[in-house]
């Protein structure tokens, strides 16, 4: 980063559109500050890389040490109060490449795209992070592209196999995840949902091309408005931005289903099929360059600059 400024556990990292207030618990070894911030840098650039800004001006981000789960990133929560961001909990002795390679930062950033819609919509939110994690973790070559449906196609197949035996609708899965531990098919569910919105935005003939654009716009005009939202608001939004009706159409008929959204129309636009567990990508041009606007890079003067300390 151009500008570090340290004092105990406090770091202040400069990003062209973030500052980054970074609070690291003392239970994390003082040798290991450097790799949280390269590890929180990078994360923040491979989130701003969806369309080149992170969405806040002010970014708090917490790290404490975890003493349970599983992984590098055991636990984290957003935090949506000013100045909004992270809550981190990690293994205090996580390398940068364990770190780096985790999929916990990255989603847990891109929520910071939209405000929370509340817990009856939270497959809305759990929707975007998880369509988004591994998108743009391929977009900036931390996984490859094949890694990245491969674990898409995963998510999917976990949301699937939990959303087999309930009578519930997603909206009354999502309102009740917490007490009905539905995650999979919450998350899942969602993350299929902004496939398919990605999808017909890109090949339909709308004024917006892209989840990314429309996030672009929506950030512009509308997300920093102090009002809370809901998920059909932010739904019908989003339509108005993209110029027709997309998002809230799509919105009501994913919340009344009681099986997982079909994901197969989308895989067969993009040219994804499944061969033994595996995703197969077709390398017939047209639907090489649709997946590959999904994850296309954006340039590097857009991104981050400067190294962490
Ligand atoms: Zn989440």
């Amino acid at each position: 980063m151009s500008k570090i400024t340290h004092a105990q556990s406090y770091f202040e990292l400069a990003h062209p559109n973030t500052r980054i207030e970074l609070y690291i618990d003392e239970k994390i070894p003082k040798d290991n500050h450097s790799t949280v911030v390269q590890w929180l840098s990078q994360a923040i650039e491979t989130t701003a890389s969806l369309y080149g800004e992170f969405p806040l001006s002010i970014t708090q981000v917490n790290v404490s040490a975890a003493n349970r789960g599983d992984g590098p990133v055991p636990w984290a929560q957003v935090i949506r109060h000013h100045p909004e961001g992270v809550r981190f909990y990690i293994q205090p002795q996580a390398t940068l490449s364990e770190l780096n390679n985790d999929w916990t930062a990255v989603h847990e950033f891109s929520h910071l795209y939209i405000p929370f819609p509340g817990d009856n919509d939270i497959w809305f939110s759990e929707g975007l992070a998880s369509y988004l994690q591994y998108l743009l973790m391929a977009k900036n070559d931390i996984i490859s592209e094949q890694t990245a449906w491969q674990r898409l196609y995963e998510g999917f197949q976990r949301g699937q196999a939990a959303s087999a035996y309930t009578q519930q609708t997603l909206s009354s899965s999502s309102k009740r995840m917490h007490k009905l531990g539905s995650y999979m098919r919450v998350y899942w569910s969602g993350a299929v949902y902004f496939l398919n919105v990605d999808v017909k935005l890109m090949t339909g003939n709308y004024k917006l091309k892209s989840v990314a654009e429309v996030l672009q716009k929506f950030n512009q005009c509308c997300r920093h408005h102090p009002n809370s939202w809901t998920g059909e608001q932010l739904a019908k939004t989003f339509d108005q931005l993209a110029g027709d009706s997309v998002f809230y159409p799509t919105f009501k008929a994913v919340t009344k289903l009681t099986q997982f959204p079909d994901f197969n129309e989308s895989f067969s636009a993009l040219g994804i099929s499944i061969r033994n567990g595996k995703v197969v990508l077709s390398n017939d041009k047209h639907k090489r360059a649709k997946r590959l606007q999904l994850v296309r890079k954006v340039s590097k003067e857009q991104n981050m600059t400067g190294k962490a300390l």
